[in-house]
């Protein structure tokens, strides 16, 4: 799968993109990141990519040539590639958009900064607008690497595990269970009897009920749109 993030700040990404499961994905060739500098596609002598906002009030707002000349140039202008508009504004992030955005071969992925960005560029070049929460960040660079690190443990071979992401938290739409490693009792606390048993299906059973019950404690509202089983109650 290809990513095409274009920021004004490309070097906020390469430490996160050169670590642990993200670089050996791209190593492998199951995820493709590209990082486009808007500025480069600034025209004037200062490469400006910002100015003050029409009708007065702070900060500065992205100016609408760079971008669309950005995106034109590397996605085309008649494109068929969604493009992703990182903004508050946006349709919550969730799971379940970072499964469906995984089945799709190419994104493009906007990062605003300042204020945000020229409203032209959202009304006639973005094709879907996403949050990353209900807070303000400085710029759009965080939530890109959020989606694009959600979306790629969805891409096959990207995890160890092929269904560590039907497993995680938010997938069913349960949190997961609680996990435990070696040692067996560490300062006196022990790991759960059962997890030692070697008895496979009541270790099932035990992490869906686990499963059920922290979801209940720690995020009840999730429990009211979850399908539960007969067993469940
Ligand atoms: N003035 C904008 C508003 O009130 O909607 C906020 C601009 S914010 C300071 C600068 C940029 O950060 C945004 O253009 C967006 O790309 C990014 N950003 C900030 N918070 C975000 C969030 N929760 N989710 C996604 N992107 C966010």
């Amino acid at each position: 799968m290809r990513f095409d993030i274009f920021t004004l700040f490309p070097e906020v990404f390469q430490p996160y993109l050169d670590a642990s499961i993200i670089k050996r994905a791209r190593q492998n060739g199951l995820i493709d990141i590209n990082l486009y500098n808007i500025r480069d596609w600034a025209k004037d002598r200062h490469h400006t990519t910002d100015d003050t906002p029409y009708g007065g009030g702070g900060g500065m707002v992205m100016k609408p040539e760079p971008v669309f000349e950005a995106v034109e140039a590397v996605l085309g202008t008649q494109r068929q590639i969604p493009l992703i508009l990182m903004t508050p504004q946006g349709r919550p992030f969730t799971q379940k958009i970072a499964k469906e955005l995984s089945t799709v071969q190419h994104i493009g992925l906007l990062c605003g900064h300042y204020e945000g960005i020229d409203e032209r560029i959202r009304e006639h070049l973005i094709t879907d607008e996403i949050s990353i929460g209900d807070y303000v960040l400085t710029g759009g660079e965080l939530p890109a690497l959020v989606i694009m690190d959600a979306v790629s443990r969805y891409i096959p071979g990207v995890l160890g595990d092929p269904t560590g992401a039907e497993d995680d938290s938010h997938a069913s739409g349960l949190l997961e269970y609680p996990h435990y490693t070696r040692p067996p009792v560490f300062r006196g606390w022990p790991v759960p009897d059962i997890l030692l048993s070697g008895n496979h299906a009541e270790i099932d059973r035990w992490r869906h009920e686990q499963s059920m019950k922290r979801t209940a404690e720690k995020r009840p509202d999730l429990l009211d749109k979850f399908q539960s089983g007969q067993d469940d109650e």
